[in-house]
């Protein structure tokens, strides 16, 4: 029988009652890995509940010592490493490279949190009177949780809760009902370096529960990753709740070609860029826009192409494979309803990865091989919305003006990069376009955890971002003091 994921509740792993209990299978090979209970509404207040009541006491514990904590889990992360790469692999089918590669980000979450002593200072200005002094100070408040998405199952969540705990609040994980047990292996840490208990709860489930996070009265403020409607709709609900929110949404990133650009150096990370995590990662690129005469754009579609073409899929596992599944049936059938899509607008199908050719002993139902496609335009549904997919899509721009124009008639505002030996363009590009990351010869705009992490447009609700000093200020309240002494 496969295993029931428990939650983690007040510094005790506790079983959730709930009926609704869902499977979490191998993309790559089908085997039931876990099953992971929707929890009530009770249960994620329970969690709520126990942050709440950990919080005082969190709360004044000098931030030196709650720092303590967070360098006491960085061992203990380094120790499981493989172990909490494979899971992410297992559950989700990302390459074990691609889990080792969001291991390691997930530990330097910790490492950056722990400088909170400096991280978190207020500032103090002597005399703005004559003998009165004022400063202020950014405290903690209270209950923060995040919503989590499926596609970084280990990472995503450590956007926030490091620096949220760090800050000296406590905190409620909601993982993705899709790829929970990640979590559950970080937890495993968390509870053996012994924070005190309710400072970080861990809950599965769904909309009920994150439901349940939002209205709680005793929850300060929500952090969510996941689909733009979702965001939206978390931003909303909890600004009628009065509660803050970051709230991170989809993505359809661009990669902007000039004919200038050095492609054989950047091939690699560039195809890396479309098809790593097979397409599922929010700083994914999805649309090349080539700039240049007709032969540099045939040169450079046929040299990408090739390269899609020669990509290793399989078990993510394997360390031979350079892609893995998509994570689940439903996901492939959307991406393939979007190549079908793509293919009744009109647009040019060089490469069709619907014919999957995979080792016999996987299961084929959630693999796709990587997909190109010519001939696009910027109003063909394949170039609009997020596909979440290896799929390529190829279209043309005559000038910079043309490819940064058509970049913002787009309604998401994620990454962006340029491929240029130009600096007046690469400086243009960096300038003008609206979007949260922009990469100059660089695929993956990924900011590392002491920079904000978050979007513009449709890929961001919110003011300030996650991770680094941006995240501090969204778990911290500043407070002014103005003393004067008789
Ligand atoms: P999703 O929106 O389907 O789910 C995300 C989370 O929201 C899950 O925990 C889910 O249980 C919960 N949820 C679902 N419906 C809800 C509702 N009505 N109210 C409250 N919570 C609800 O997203 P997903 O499919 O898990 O993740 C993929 C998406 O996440 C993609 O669109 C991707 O671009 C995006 N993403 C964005 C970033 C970023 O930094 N902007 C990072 C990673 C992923």
């Amino acid at each position: 029988m496969a295993k029931k994921l428990k939650n983690y509740i007040n510094g005790e792993w506790v079983d959730s009652a709930s009926a609704d209990v869902r499977d979490i299978l191998n993309p790559a090979t089908g085997e039931l890995l876990s099953q992971v209970p929707m929890s009530t509404r009770d249960e994620t207040n329970a969690a709520v509940e126990a942050a709440a009541k950990a919080y005082p006491e969190w709360r004044n514990t000098p931030p030196v010592a709650r720092s303590r904590f967070l360098h006491r889990m960085i061992p203990l992360l380094e120790e499981r490493f493989n172990e909490l790469s494979q899971v992410q692999t297992r559950e989700h089918g990302k390459t074990i490279d691609e889990s080792r590669g969001e291991s390691r980000r997930a530990i330097e979450m910790m490492e950056t949190a722990s400088g909170i002593p400096s991280l978190m200072q207020g500032n103090l200005l002597e005399d703005i009177a004559s003998g009165i002094d004022e400063y202020s100070v950014n405290q903690p408040m209270g209950v923060f949780s995040c919503i989590a998405p499926f596609n970084f199952p280990l990472m995503v969540p450590l956007w926030f809760l490091p620096f949220a705990i760090a800050c000296g609040n406590t905190f409620v994980v909601k993982s993705s009902p899709r790829t929970p047990m990640s979590q559950v292996e970080l937890f495993k840490a968390f509870d053996e370096a012994n924070l005190p208990p309710g400072v970080v709860n861990l809950v599965s489930g769904d909309v009920d529960s994150a439901d349940a996070l939002m209205t709680h009265p005793k929850m300060e403020g929500v952090t969510f990753v996941g689909s733009t409607p979702v965001a939206r709709a978390v931003y909303k609900k909890c600004g009628d709740m009065g509660k803050r929110v970051i709230a991170q949404g989809g993505a359809k990133n661009y990669v902007v070609i000039m004919p200038d650009a050095m492609i054989d150096q950047a091939m690699v990370s560039l195809v890396a860029s479309f098809y790593g995590n097979a397409g599922q990662r929010c700083l994914a690129a999805s649309n090349l826009i080539v700039l240049g005469d007709d032969k540099f754009h045939r040169e450079f579609v046929d040299k990408f192409t090739r390269m899609a073409q020669a990509i290793k899929v399989g078990n993510g596992l394997d360390e031979s494979v350079q892609m893995g599944p998509l994570q689940n049936k439903a996901s492939k059938e959307r991406v393939v309803g979007y190549i079908e899509k793509g293919l009744a607008e009109g647009a040019k199908l060089t490469l069709d990865g619907r014919q999957v050719r995979i080792d016999p002993s996987l299961s084929p139902d959630c693999f796709l091989m990587p997909s190109v496609f010519e001939n696009v335009s910027p109003d063909m549904t394949i170039a609009r919305e997020e596909i979440f997919g290896p799929v390529a899509s190829v279209l043309r721009a005559g000038s910079l003006d043309e490819a940064i124009d058509i970049i913002h008639a787009n309604p998401y505002g994620n990454a962006a990069s340029i491929f240029t030996q130009n600096g007046k363009a690469a400086r243009r590009f960096q300038h003008d376009v609206v979007a949260g990351n922009v990469g100059v010869n660089i695929g993956i705009v990924a900011p590392m955890s002491f920079f904000p992490f978050g979007g513009r447009k449709d890929s961001f609700f919110g003011v300030v971002h996650g991770q680094g000093r941006d995240v501090i200020r969204f778990f911290t309240e500043p407070k002014v003091v103005i003393t004067r002494w008789f």
